[in-house]
This record gives C-alpha cells, structure tokens and sequence, in this order.
C-alpha cells in the first residue's frame, strides 16, 4: 500500500491507466497488492501467457497472500500483447524468457515500461533506476528512444538482491568510496516465483546456488546503480565485488552479508552517521511509495531479521545493522530488504511515480 509522507501533501490528480504484465505470477500479484487504491494509478489490463488468458483472474491465479481484491478476480486476464492493453504506463512482471521481445513490443508501442526482468537491465542505454539513489539516470531516456525509436521506454529495477546491497551501500560509496565488496546473500523462497523451489529441498536447508546468474546480477547491476551519468552515460562505479547466493527457508525478505573495502578507511560510527545523514534523492517530491525512512540502522545486535524487519516501511525500507570493523577489510555489515516488495514491484511503482513525477508520464 501507498505511504504518502505525512510532510508533503500529493495535488489530487486523475488515476492513471495502468496494465501489469505477468499478472498472475509472485511479482504481478504484489503489483496488484499495490496499485488497488494507489493514489496515482488504476489498473485497467492484467496480462499473462496463453495458459490464462482469456480466463477470469481468480481462475487463472493462484491467490498467494491475504484476499484476492474484488475488483480484480473478475477482470478478464488478456495476452502480453499492446493491442489488448491500452495503458500508458506497464508494469511488467514477466519471465526472463519472454520479457525481452514483449517489453520491447510494448515500448514500441508508446508506453512506459517498468521491468523487473533481467533483459534490459545492462543496456547501456536503460536506467537501472532508484529514485532514491540515481534519479539522474532517468537522462539516459531521452537517447533510448531516439536510438531504438520508440515512442515509449524502457525502466528497469535490479535484481532483488542488488537492491538491498545497493541501496545500503549508497551512502557509504558517497560518503567514503566502495573499493571491494564481499557479500553473502540468504534469500527469501518467494524470490524464486510461484511455485518456486520444491519444499522438500528447501525446509530445513540451505541451497548454495541460485540459477539464473544471480551473483553475476549482483556483480554486474551494482557499479552500474552507483555510477554516475554524464554526457548520455553511465560509467560504471570502480568497485570489485565478490558474491556467494544461497536459498533459506525464509519467505520474504533478502538478507545480504557484506564486508566492503573503503577508498577512505571509516569507523562503524563514521558509517552509522553517514547512513543516517544519508537524504534520499526525492524526499522532497512527495511520491507516495517512498518509504520513510528509505533505510534503517539498527543498533540492535541481532537485528535486522526478515521476520521481524522485511515489512519495515510497508516493504519498502532496506534495514541496516551489525555495522562493525572487519578484521581484513575496513567494515562489516547486513542489510535486509523485502524481495517481492523493495526488490520488485515496489521499486518498479516508485520508479512510475518519479516518472509522473518528471512529467514524462501522465502531464
Ligand atoms: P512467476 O511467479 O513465475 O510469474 C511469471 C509470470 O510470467 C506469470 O504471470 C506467467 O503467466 C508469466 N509468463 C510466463 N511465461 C509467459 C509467456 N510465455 N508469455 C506471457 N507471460 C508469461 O515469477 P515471479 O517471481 O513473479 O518473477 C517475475 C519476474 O520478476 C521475473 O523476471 C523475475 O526474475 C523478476 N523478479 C522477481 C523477484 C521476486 O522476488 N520474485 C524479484 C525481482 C525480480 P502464467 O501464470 O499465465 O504462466
């Protein structure tokens, strides 16, 4: 759900259209989660593959968390195709196999997509957007789509993982420089979709491997979120990065266990202040999924815990604790975020509203 900040009051507006591709899956019903009753939006389209279109959605979803909202078990789900949605703005929750051809169809075709698939993460000329952390990368439009000649665009957000590391990492790489960065990943079973790894191989176990090139997501997505643009560019930030994934019987929340080399050594309390100074990059525009505050320290010594920390912000603020001198390299760390929620469609619902926001969508 929205959490307008209580400082800043949002001008009514009418509701945007808004479609969700991969409507069905873990990622597309917390879109729907988040966009009934979004102050901004309203869901006109709910699209997914051949299997469930043309069906009701309560027939063609597997309903994962609380109640189905009304409104949306009777819309008919219809296929990933921009001739059945007409929506400004797209949401998309799609598979890595098919997001590339259909998001592309769908920017051709004049909308605005939000993806959470890997496809177009890397492209150099696709934001891989926090608004928090890198708004200015939104700039990289503008030569998108007159490259690609598109009418609409393309916006990604990392890989749920990468968010959390990122997103901790912002105000130290700021502050200090991120030399290295050694990270170990305990991830939530809801990261891998519905239905997700078999329950036999998972309760009560650690899994050491998680397909679909997650370290190299890690490894990759990172510099990129924390470079820094210029002249129609991202130069990646200079920062070596060493990641271990592994699967834990947990259900939301992604924790990340970092030990990080600085260019300029700092103190666990030099960094506790400079996350806590830390000022989000759009505090003041009033978005109503910016979570406050965008991330937490937390002294306590055996925080934070996703059962206890993954909800902090309605999912939408990245937990800090345990920030300690590390005996090889200069500091340790653990930051946790909510994975389907900060790491998918939550950060894809922020990066639409920054788009309102800019005027790009909706003036
Ligand atoms: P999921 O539960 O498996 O859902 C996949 C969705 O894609 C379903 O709606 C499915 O529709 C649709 N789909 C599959 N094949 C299709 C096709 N050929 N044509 C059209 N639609 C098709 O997966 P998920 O966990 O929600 O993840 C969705 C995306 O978000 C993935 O790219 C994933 O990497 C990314 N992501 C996930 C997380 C997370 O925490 N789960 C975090 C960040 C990013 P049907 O039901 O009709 O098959």
């Amino acid at each position: 759900m929205p959490n307008p900040s209580p400082s800043v009051s949002i001008p009514p507006r009418p509701r945007i259209p808004v479609a969700v591709l991969g409507a069905t899956g873990a990622v597309g019903q917390t879109f729907i989660r988040l966009l009934t009753d979004h102050p901004w939006f309203q869901i006109t389209a709910l699209a997914a593959s051949e299997r469930s279109a043309g069906k009701r959605y309560d027939a063609a979803a597997r309903w994962l968390s609380g109640t189905m909202p009304a409104e949306i078990a009777s819309m008919c789900v219809v296929p990933c195709d921009p001739t059945y949605v007409d929506a400004p703005l797209v949401f998309s929750a799609l598979d890595a196999s098919v997001a590339g051809e259909v998001e592309g169809a769908f920017a051709r075709a004049g909308r605005f997509v939000l993806s959470n698939a890997r496809n177009y993460r890397l492209e150099p000329d696709v934001p891989l957007l926090i608004p928090e952390v890198n708004p200015d990368h939104l700039a990289l439009l503008d030569g998108q789509r007159a490259a690609r000649g598109w009418e609409g665009a393309i916006i990604t957000n990392s890989n749920c993982a990468t968010m959390v590391i990122a997103m901790a990492l912002a105000p130290l790489h700021r502050a200090f420089g991120v030399r290295q960065l050694f990270v170990t990943t305990l991830q939530a079973v809801s990261g891998a979709g519905y239905p997700g790894v078999p329950s036999l191989d998972i309760l009560g176990n650690v899994i050491p491997y998680i397909g679909g090139g997650e370290e190299e997501k890690i490894i990759a997505e990172t510099p990129k979120i924390l470079g820094a643009y210029a002249n129609g560019a991202i130069t990646p930030a200079p920062m070596q990065i060493s990641a271990q994934v592994t699967r834990v019987p947990v259900e939301n929340g992604h924790t990340a266990c970092m030990a990080v080399a600085l260019e300029r050594r700092a103190e666990p309390e030099e960094a506790i202040a400079a996350i806590t100074a830390w000022k989000s990059a759009v505090e003041d525009l009033g978005l109503p999924s910016a979570p406050a505050p965008t991330l937490a320290v937390t002294r306590e010594e055996d925080r934070p815990q996703p059962k206890r920390d993954a909800d902090a912000g309605r999912g939408m603020t990245v937990t800090i604790g345990r920030v300690r001198r590390d005996p090889i390299l200069d500091l340790r760390l653990v930051a946790l975020g909510h994975n389907t929620i900060r790491g998918a469609a939550g950060a894809s619902v922020l990066n639409a509203e920054l788009l309102v926001a800019r005027g790009l969508v909706g003036a």
